[in-house]
């Protein structure tokens, strides 16, 4: 296969997906297709279903119909002779550190230092030795400016330096795909541009994402792509400028609108 060949097959590909929570049916066939290095935002509004698709891309939902493949391999089934087969719990592990997720709550040990938390998984999970780890997580915080806050607890510091961290403790396992879920939501104003900087630079180093954000800045600027998702359903899956210049709806069009201030 050829670079450019390589670069064209889909990494993530995710089509009709279905899950419904008792009668409320979240997701009612999506689709999506996110090649290798591309950063794909979703919009939509709150309650469109963009959290659960994450969470079924991630396995930390079981999909109600549908497939999902990552780097050409089935998620959390197999099919064969037409028959579907439910994955050991062994593979669908393995299969799921392939993603790396970022919230909007970081989520970080609290009883770990920044440093101890990026190590934590590649140490416990991939059995890298400790010393190998540690030099590894350091260059993680460095990548995310924060080589100097290493020895520090969460509780020690900022918001948007605590989900640096987290972005560098998704790193070190070094996924095929990073999935960001409001990763900036939580935070003050002033710690937003840290944090987006830095996920840029994730973005720039060639990794693929797939983010879930209300800062248009990001979208318009960084994204290769726009999925946007209303009522379950992908309604527009477009360039940035494409969706501005076009947008399929007026919820499309305001949100649009609200990124221009
Ligand atoms: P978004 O991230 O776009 O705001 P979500 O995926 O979080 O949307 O939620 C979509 C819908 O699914 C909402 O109606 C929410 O209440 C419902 N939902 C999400 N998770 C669960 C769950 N674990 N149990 C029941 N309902 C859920
Ligand atoms: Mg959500």
């Amino acid at each position: 296969m050829t670079v450019t060949e390589h670069a064209r097959n889909p990494v993530v590909v995710a089509r009709d997906i279905r899950k419904s929570f008792g009668q409320n049916q979240v997701l009612k066939g999506v689709n999506l297709s996110v090649r290798a290095s591309e950063v794909v935002v979703i919009l939509g509004s709150s309650g469109s279903g963009k959290s659960t698709f994450l969470r079924c891309l991630n396995q930390l939902e079981d999909i109600d119909g549908g497939w999902i493949e990552i780097d050409g391999e089935s998620i959390g089934y197999d099919y064969v002779n037409g028959r579907v087969r439910r994955l050991s719990a062994h593979r669908r592990m393995l299969q799921r550190r392939a993603l790396g997720m970022v919230f909007q709550q970081f989520n970080l040990f609290q009883h770990l230092t920044a440093i101890g938390n990026v190590m934590e998984a590649p140490v416990s999970v991939r059995g890298i030795a400790k010393s190998t780890a540690r030099a590894q997580a350091m260059a993680f915080l460095e990548k995310v400016g924060l080589a100097d806050k290493a020895n520090l607890y969460p509780y020690q510091l900022s918001g948007g330096q605590q989900q640096r961290v987290a972005i560098a403790r998704a790193l070190a396992m070094e996924p095929k795909v990073m999935l960001f879920d409001e990763p900036t939501s939580a935070l003050d104003p002033e710690l937003v541009g840290e944090v987006l900087a830095v996920m840029k630079d994730v973005a720039r180093s060639g990794t693929t994402m797939i983010v879930v954000t209300h800062e248009m800045g990001f979208a318009s600027e960084v994204s290769d792509r726009v999925v946007f998702m209303d009522h379950g359903v992908v309604i527009q899956d477009a360039p940035f400028e494409d969706l501005a210049a076009n947008p399929a709806s007026g919820k499309v069009a305001s949100f649009v609108r609200n990124a221009k201030h």
